[in-house]
């Protein structure tokens, strides 16, 4: 088989932040299957006669199925042509590479990845948010709100663990994500920053205590794709603190 599959982190959104080999690559592939959180301004690099297929599937929304989305892979790496599958941010973060991977693999469909900017950690250099300033984080977990299984991530482990807790696809439910957070060990107090869009032209960023977080999200109006920071070191963000000096139980904490 001549052809094969690029699983490709696009990053963000923002077309600045692919890598250069990222960019190498999907210059130098025939089909392009596109997620929908992918940056519209990265599809002005597809070299000339590019197919580009939108393939997007976000949570709730009418959707490519996936296992179409894999067949349509090895149909077009079958055929010897070489196809990326651009994903937002990384493609091993709440991204399926790793199914798709092996999918492909195991029906001998050759795969490479090009790693991305995953979303969780582009708020750190987008907002300067130290998440894992050593005075305040032994780390950094990223979880997920949002399971096809309905398990949660183990929030009584989390709350002891000293690590700043980055949640995807948190938005949709923040309700019932704050009551189980303070249910589980997580102080009402923690200061928490949402922030929609991150490290893109469109960024939107709040900053909050868990106790109040669900009511703050609604008044802003934010809402998916964002991701939530939750711990001390929102607190330490230079973008923030304008937010910060408005939310004085936060400062005082500071
Ligand atoms: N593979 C992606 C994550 C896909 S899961 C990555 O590595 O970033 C989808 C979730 O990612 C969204 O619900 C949201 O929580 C988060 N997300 C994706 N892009 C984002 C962005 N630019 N800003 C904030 N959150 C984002």
């Amino acid at each position: 088989m001549n052809g094969k599959v690029w699983l490709v982190g696009a990053g963000p959104g923002d077309a600045e932040l692919l890598t250069l080999k990222a960019l190498r690559v999907l210059q130098s592939c025939d089909v392009w299957l596109v997620d929908d959180l992918v940056g519209r301004d990265i599809l002005a690099f597809a070299r000339p006669g590019t197919r580009i297929m939108h393939v997007g599937k976000r949570g709730g929304c009418k959707s490519t199925p996936q296992a179409f989305i894999l067949r349509l892979m090895a149909r077009y790496a079958r055929q010897g042509r070489t196809v990326a599958r651009v994903k937002g941010g990384d493609p091993f973060i709440f991204g399926r590479g790793g199914e798709e991977w092996a999918w492909l693999a195991e029906r001998g469909v050759p795969v490479e990845a090009v790693g991305g900017i995953t979303a969780g950690l582009a708020v750190a250099p987008a907002l300067g948010l130290p998440l894992t300033h050593r005075n305040m984080a032994r780390g950094v977990a990223l979880v997920t709100a949002h399971t096809t299984d309905g398990t949660r991530p183990d929030w009584h482990a989390l709350a002891a663990s000293r690590l700043t807790v980055v949640c995807y696809m948190g938005m949709s439910h923040i309700d019932e994500l704050a009551d189980e957070l303070m249910a589980s060990g997580f102080a009402a107090e923690l200061p928490v920053a949402v922030v929609h869009r991150a490290g893109c032209a469109g960024q939107r960023h709040i900053v909050s205590r868990l106790q109040t977080l669900a009511a703050d999200v609604r008044r802003s109006g934010l809402s998916s794709p964002a991701v939530i920071v939750l711990g001390e070191v929102v607190t330490q963000a230079c973008a923030l603190q304008p937010l910060l000096a408005q939310c004085p139980p936060l400062l005082a904490r500071g």
